[in-house]
């Protein structure tokens, strides 16, 4: 079973005669373990994609399933999904740990499962020695992975990554693609990662998905997108 499918998914934002088609029947299958990458000018379809994925936009046709399970019949408490996007908002009042076991806490998981969740998520993320600092004693790579960490600890069945790096410096998008680079290496948690970046997409992906104006291009792996005659 595929970890996340796509049947004839549309969108139109709008309603009646001011309706706006924007996704146009898109079909895709990811596999379990899968990171797979959707590129595409701006204005293409690839935000909205997600956000129905997440379960954060309706979908006007078709259908999202995730693990088996239709998206729009599950409550948001049961979507087992993290959300990464660009701006990573800290809590800057609260130390490095208890940013990352907030959501937990208000989960009512036992302080023992917090702890080691935040330990292991600390030691991929190598953020173990600055678990009791404040974000402002941060650089802004490791606020970064403290944001990713967030997401890390909830142990989600799939990640979904809204153009993460696209307001970083150069030095640092190249760095925090590898650290998730690493980070899926470790978990391999199944990934949906939207860019209009080729070279990011070139780099994480095992396949993608080229998107235009509301529809699939091409789908496949890197090698078959940039190399086909
Ligand atoms: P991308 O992520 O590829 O840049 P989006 O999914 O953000 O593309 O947008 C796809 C199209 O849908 C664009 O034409 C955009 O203007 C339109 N759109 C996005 N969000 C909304 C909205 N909330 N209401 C109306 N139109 C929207
Ligand atoms: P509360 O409203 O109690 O503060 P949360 O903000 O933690 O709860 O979560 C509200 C809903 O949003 C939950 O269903 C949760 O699954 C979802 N949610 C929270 N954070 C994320 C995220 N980073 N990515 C995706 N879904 C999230």
């Amino acid at each position: 079973m595929a970890a996340i499918s796509l049947r004839a998914v549309r969108k139109r934002y709008g309603r009646g005669a001011k309706a706006t088609p924007v996704i146009h029947g898109v079909d895709a299958e990811i596999a379990d373990g899968e990171f797979l990458v959707i590129v595409g000018p701006s204005g293409c379809g690839k935000s909205t994609l997600l956000r129905m994925v997440a379960g954060l936009e309706e979908i006007s046709g078709g259908e999202i399933a995730i693990g088996g399970r239709v998206v729009n019949e599950m409550a948001p408490s049961e979507r087992d999904i993290a959300m990464v996007f660009q701006n990573y908002a800290l809590y800057p009042h609260m130390s490095v740990f208890d940013n990352m076991a907030y959501g937990l806490r208000i989960a009512g998981l036992p302080i023992a499962e917090i702890r080691q969740r935040v330990d292991k998520a600390a030691r991929i993320l190598e953020l173990g020695a600055l678990l009791q600092r404040r974000p402002r004693e941060l650089s802004g790579g490791q606020r970064q992975r403290v944001a990713m960490g967030r997401a890390i600890v909830r142990q989600p069945q799939v990640f979904l990554f809204d153009e993460p790096l696209s307001n970083l410096d150069a030095k640092l998008r190249a760095q925090t693609r590898l650290e998730i680079q690493k980070l899926h290496a470790e978990l391999r948690v199944t990934s949906l990662f939207v860019t209009h970046d080729q070279v990011e997409a070139m780099t994480l992906a095992h396949r993608m998905i080229v998107m235009n104006a509301g529809r699939i291009e091409q789908i496949g792996t890197p090698e078959e997108v940039y190399r086909r005659p």
